[in-house]
């Protein structure tokens, strides 16, 4: 594979990355190619973990913005080298997020004098369980690599802002009854009929849609699984119904269980699995700042991202990148080439416009 030129038009860097595989786990040849191709930067400080890289400038501005990109991609799926269509750069990873990866690539090798001083952090295994994400593995080793005022990760966003995330918590109900032959039906107590009334309070629940630094957000409490049966002549004696609870960065992670709770109010509830929410940060004087600069409305951002990462240090951040989240992960996903040059020319402008 031929080095990476990253001077070249973002569109054709964008499709250079595509081109070079980088499933979850396998990023090393993308890692070394950045590394090369930054390590020939003067104006870059450049660390490496793994295969993530962090490259900074020190020219010492007084204001540091972080700006990311995780190297990784979900498994192929036929849908490799990438090609182009119209507008439409299409391969594995193009919106999620090798369109935002080449944008940030370009940035880091072609601003060499910018306003504000950039940490560029290119990480690997975001697709993957959280233990084996190299942001937090930066998180965890060497945090001050991370210090910003601000930090941008260029995450499809359909090139508008997603300011904060909301979290999200799974809880198990656990009904239990007595077991007996369903012929004598009277002898036992039914676990499954029990879940009736979890669901029925499922079904009444009103979710609500809080505002949070001006962003409404749209929470929701769903049943996302159900087990329970022995066999096909016996009460069962345990069901189990497994609910997803997506709440607003207005609830820490202990109100958000507490508040689960209180809807179970007399059952047995579990919590199984939880991440924090990420408040949008638009209060603080750098986010707002960047906001105003392009121009955009922000919206809320409704799954879980690294911007929690972030937000868990006490570093305002939110996603700003090309390509429509919700056809990240499709076989056929695509970036829009204006919207990766929009972002592109907006970026650029506000590292090398003086405010
Ligand atoms: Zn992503």
């Amino acid at each position: 594979m031929p080095d990476l030129d990253l001077s070249i038009d973002v569109a054709l860097l964008a499709a250079a990355v595509i081109d070079v595989p980088s499933e979850s786990h396998h990023e090393g040849h993308l890692a070394d190619l950045v590394e090369r191709a930054l390590e020939g930067c003067g104006h870059l400080q450049l660390v490496r973990h793994g295969n993530t890289l962090v490259a900074r400038t020190t020219a010492g501005k007084g204001e540091r913005v972080l700006i990311g990109g995780h190297l990784d991609t979900v498994p192929g799926a036929g849908n490799l080298p990438h090609r182009l269509e119209g507008d439409r750069l299409y391969g594995l990873g193009a919106c999620d997020m090798k369109g935002g990866l080449a944008i940030a690539l370009s940035l880091a090798a072609t601003v060499t004098n910018p306003v504000r001083d950039v940490t560029y952090v290119f990480y690997e295994c975001e697709e993957v369980a959280s233990q084996f994400n190299g942001l937090q593995h930066i998180v965890d080793r060497e945090p001050a690599l991370l210090d910003a005022t601000l930090a941008i990760l260029m995450e499809p966003s359909n090139a508008g802002i997603e300011a904060g995330c909301q979290g999200t918590l799974r809880a198990e109900i656990r009904l239990a009854g007595v077991r007996a032959h369903s012929a004598r039906a009277w002898m036992g107590v039914n676990a499954i009929h029990a879940a009736g009334e979890v669901l029925s309070r499922l079904k009444n629940y009103a979710p609500r849609n809080p505002v949070v630094d001006g962003l409404t957000y749209r929470e929701g409490l769903s049943a996302v699984g159900i087990q329970g049966g022995i066999a096909g002549n016996v009460i069962p004696d345990e069901c189990v119904v497994t609910v997803n609870y997506r709440f607003a960065p207005d609830r820490t992670l202990a109100q958000a269980k507490a508040h689960v709770e209180e809807v179970f109010d007399g059952f047995d509830v579990v919590f199984v699995d939880e991440a924090d929410a990420a408040r949008p940060g638009l209060d603080k004087a750098a986010a707002a700042a960047f906001v105003a600069a392009l121009g955009v409305d922000p919206q809320p951002k409704f799954g879980w991202t690294d911007v929690a990462r972030f937000t868990a240090l006490g570093t305002p951040a939110l996603n700003f990148g090309p390509g429509d989240p919700s056809i990240a992960h499709q076989r056929d996903e695509w970036v829009s080439v204006a919207q990766l040059r929009s972002c592109h020319e907006r970026l650029f402008a506000w590292l090398t416009t003086q405010a």
